[in-house]
């Protein structure tokens, strides 16, 4: 064991703040990575403050982070994809059983056994996972993954949670030129969305409540952009789209989406809000349409969108900040307030405190 520099928080009501945490030796397949940038997801900051305590709940001290990309320092011997001083990334998943259908399926997300960057059981260590809040990570070969050359490594980050939780349903739905798709909120996940639909030839459609990120939406990909709170705005949209992805992280009335779905369209929910969404019957029932679910996404996945991005030229639209900054900048993830994803530059972690 060693010791890593990070960020935790002690319990859901505390602010992140500095501390040391334990991490493993690379054994035989594992890969030491020194970080460089980790993005900020909304999922950190719920699980920081304990909002999914239904599902998952949170083991404190807490690092977060699913959005690592940084440089590798040490490799174990059976390592075979990475030598020490390349770039590599990490996302939401750092092990699975690899027996499992789903994993023989490279569908690791669905894997009964899967453990997360942060907050799951860490066999190595006898504690928890701790995530990319920290300057360095260990983690097995099978979950590492390769950034390709051309990308800047900031804006590379997100991908790996925002970037793979939006490319994974839009392809499962078969969203493609010649479809009409909704993005519901321009987050982190969102502009991923906007960005992703863009590229594969879609009609997209904006929401937001933010009547300042219009201009964005349209320059990050959106053909129309409608404010949602404005209901004759929406209105005219009844009945017209094949696909819409829900990327946003509160509370919200999901039937108003519904209602724009057109014959047999798809609702995707990725967003995550703390408390159940209720669903009128009859906006499902007339239609025939349908609301579903999508979790992150495999490591097959994770690379092959990753490698979409280096050939089309896509990363993130990232506000770079210090982890110093970071519990400013979950104040702000509350407000709606990010353009369009916090990415912690973790060369602040080794000068200051
Ligand atoms: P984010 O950057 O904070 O973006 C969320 C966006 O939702 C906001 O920017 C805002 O967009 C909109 N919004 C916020 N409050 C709202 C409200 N009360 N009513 C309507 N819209 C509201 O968050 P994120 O990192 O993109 O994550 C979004 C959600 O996805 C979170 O719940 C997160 O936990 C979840 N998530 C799920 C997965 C998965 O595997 N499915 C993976 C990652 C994250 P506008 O300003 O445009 O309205
Ligand atoms: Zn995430």
């Amino acid at each position: 064991m060693y010791s890593s520099k990070a960020y935790s928080a002690t319990s859901e009501k505390s602010p992140l703040a500095s501390t040391t945490i334990a991490r493993r030796d690379p054994t035989e397949n594992d890969v030491q990575i020194e970080i460089l940038f980790c993005g900020i997801c909304h999922s950190d900051l719920h699980q920081v403050r304990n909002e999914w305590s239904g599902v998952m709940p949170t083991v404190y001290p807490c690092v977060p982070g699913h959005e690592i990309v940084g440089r590798v320092t040490k490799v174990g011997p059976a390592v075979t994809k990475f030598k020490v001083g390349d770039i590599a990334a990490v996302g939401c998943l750092v092990d699975s059983d690899g027996t499992c259908p789903e994993c023989k399926e490279s569908l690791e997300q669905f894997c009964p056994n899967l453990i997360l960057t942060y907050n799951f059981p860490d066999k190595h260590t006898g504690g928890v996972t701790y995530g990319g809040y920290s300057d360095s990570i260990v983690v097995t070969e099978r979950f590492v993954l390769k950034v390709p050359s051309n990308l800047d490594l900031a804006g590379a980050a997100p991908l790996l949670c925002a970037g793979i939780t939006t490319f994974s349903p839009l392809h499962h739905w078969g969203v493609a030129k010649g479809k009409k798709v909704g993005v519901v909120g321009l987050g982190g996940l969102g502009h991923m969305g906007v960005k992703f639909a863009h590229a594969l030839g879609a009609h997209v459609v904006l929401f937001t409540t933010s009547p300042n990120k219009k201009e964005d939406a349209l320059r990050l990909g959106a053909d129309e952009v409608v404010v949602s709170r404005n209901a004759d705005e929406v209105a005219k949209h009844a009945g017209s789209f094949d696909f819409i992805l829900d990327a946003v992280s509160a509370d919200h009335d999901i039937n108003v989406y519904l209602n724009l779905l057109r014959r047999d369209g798809n609702i995707c929910l990725v967003g995550a809000p703390e408390k159940p969404l209720s669903v009128a019957a009859f906006n499902l029932l007339f239609g025939r349409r349908s609301l579903s679910g999508s979790p992150i996404g495999g490591i097959a996945e994770t690379q092959e969108m990753l490698d979409f991005c280096g050939r089309n030229n896509i990363t993130a639209d990232v506000e770079i900040i210090p982890i110093q900054k970071v519990n400013e900048a979950y104040e702000r993830l509350v407000k709606a307030d990010v353009k369009y994803r916090f990415v912690i530059d973790m060369a602040s972690l080794k000068s200051g405190t």
